[in-house]
């Protein structure tokens, strides 16, 4: 391998093994995990015991894949049932291992409770350097990122900055008008070249950075990159979006994001065909929601995760409810490792005439016109299909002169684009808009308030 490849990537041999030694290197994984998770958590004891399946049948990832899917609502229900807070999955001792405990945002429901011991950080964090090396974060760059210190994902990618040889500005991560003020001081004093944080503080920032009679594309001159998403799908409308209000290329703006629990991270590369996931840490695949059996390559389901080397809370077969096509075709960046659509939540999925419709196909739909923002709640106002979608809509008013004209748009775009007929409510800001943790509710389910 010649030098300049070296440089492109973090761990070389890894990041570009042939397809089928990453399969055989996945399944010896596989069997340790398996071995390791019956062993020590209770939750896998119960879970084998009753589809039938002893440790010692797993031998090919065929076997592997006859083990239950385990998704969240089961470590609630066992949560109440037992009061054990990980919900049975625990497989080393509280208090003497374990380095951090942290709760999901609960985007979709009670937040569960995931924890990391020191070799799982370790692990975790070389996940980082690996998809940050490959967005061009190199040693000696200023690293801004704007987000929530309090999700347990910082400590895992502070670490990996360190490990990286980045330099760190230090800043309070929350997207409130008068501290976005402060970010934009500390961008034109320290001047960060590497910017990272949720679109929301990204927003935050130009909108500061306006109300301060700054130019935004002056404010964010310093980047040569931009690693956004962190929680929202960046799609080609967003990313078209950050590239106007920021002046960064659109090339250089980047997706990150993950599923917590099973510490499960990705990005995407200089060519934005999906995102880059690590399959040397992680087996996954994608299971048709129904059935739960695994679906052929290229088919839309629910991505499953296991995890291959956590060692505090063992996570098998973990059902994402997130609805996503896998691509393992070798990347034009040269790495073999899988690529992942992110098409959104299952949950999130409206019923529109018996088709479903996700809120980034809304996005694609709609990006285009002058003050739509990716921020939006739909309301899923019966059960069922249902004849017309409703949604709640935050703009930015700076770029709409005529709003029932942006309406009008809005409805015509959705009816050419998406065959849908629709019903439009105008908010004046994002706050107006329904909130679970630091995210926006995407689908607000207005039948369980009837009930
Ligand atoms: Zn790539």
């Amino acid at each position: 391998m010649a030098k300049s490849e070296k440089e492109k990537y973090w761990t070389p041999i890894i990041e570009t093994m042939p397809r089928k030694e990453i399969e055989e290197l996945q399944t010896k994984k596989l069997i340790h995990a398996v071995n390791y998770a019956y062993s020590n958590a209770e939750h896998y004891k119960k879970s084998f015991k009753e589809a039938g399946i002893k440790p010692e049948d797993v031998k090919t990832i065929d076997d592997f894949n006859k083990l239950p899917i385990l998704y969240k609502d089961e470590i609630r229900e066992r949560l109440q049932q037992t009061g054990d807070p990980f919900g049975g999955l625990l497989a080393i001792d509280f208090g003497e291992k374990i380095l951090n405990i942290a709760a999901s945002t609960g985007t979709t429901g009670v937040p569960t409770v995931y924890a990391y011991s020191w070799h799982d950080r370790q692990i975790s964090s070389e996940q980082d350097s690996r998809l940050k090396w490959m967005k061009g974060y190199r040693p000696g760059d200023v690293f801004f990122m704007v987000g929530p210190r309090w999700h347990a994902y910082a400590s895992q990618l502070f670490y990996a900055m360190d490990a990286m040889g980045l330099t760190v500005l230090i800043d309070c991560g929350y997207p409130l008008p008068f501290i976005s003020k402060k970010h934009v001081m500390t961008m034109k004093t320290l001047k960060p070249n590497v910017y990272a944080s949720p679109n929301i503080s990204l927003y935050s920032i130009i909108e500061a950075a306006k109300s301060m009679n700054e130019d935004p594309r002056d404010v964010f001159s310093c980047c040569k990159l931009i690693d956004a998403g962190y929680g929202d799908v960046l799609t080609t409308a967003v990313r078209k979006r950050i590239e106007k209000e920021t002046g960064i290329a659109s090339e250089n703006i980047f997706d990150s994001g993950g599923i917590a629990e099973p510490l499960w991270y990705y990005g995407d590369c200089e060519f934005h065909v999906g995102n880059h996931c690590l399959d040397d840490l992680f087996y996954t695949n994608v299971c048709d929601l129904e059935t739960r059996e695994p679906l052929a390559k290229g088919e839309k389901g629910e991505c499953v995760i296991t995890n291959l080397f956590s060692e505090s809370l063992p996570i098998i077969r973990w059902g994402t409810e997130d609805m996503t096509i896998q691509d393992l075709e070798k990347c034009n960046c040269g790495r073999t490792h899988s690529r992942w659509t992110l098409l959104g939540r299952d949950a999130f999925a409206t019923n529109i005439k018996g088709t479903k419709t996700f809120p980034t196909e809304i996005e694609n739909a709609l990006g285009d016109i002058p003050g739509f923002t990716e921020y939006f709640t739909i309301l899923k106002y019966k059960k069922g299909p249902m004849e017309i979608l409703k949604m709640k809509l935050a703009v930015d008013q700076t770029k709409i002169k005529d709003q029932e004209k942006f309406v009008k748009e809005v409805k015509s775009a959705l009816k050419e684009k998406m065959g849908v007929e629709s019903e439009i409510e105008v908010v004046k800001t994002i706050a107006d808009l329904p909130f679970v943790g630091h995210k926006v509710i995407k689908v607000l389910d207005l039948t369980k308030e009837a009930e």
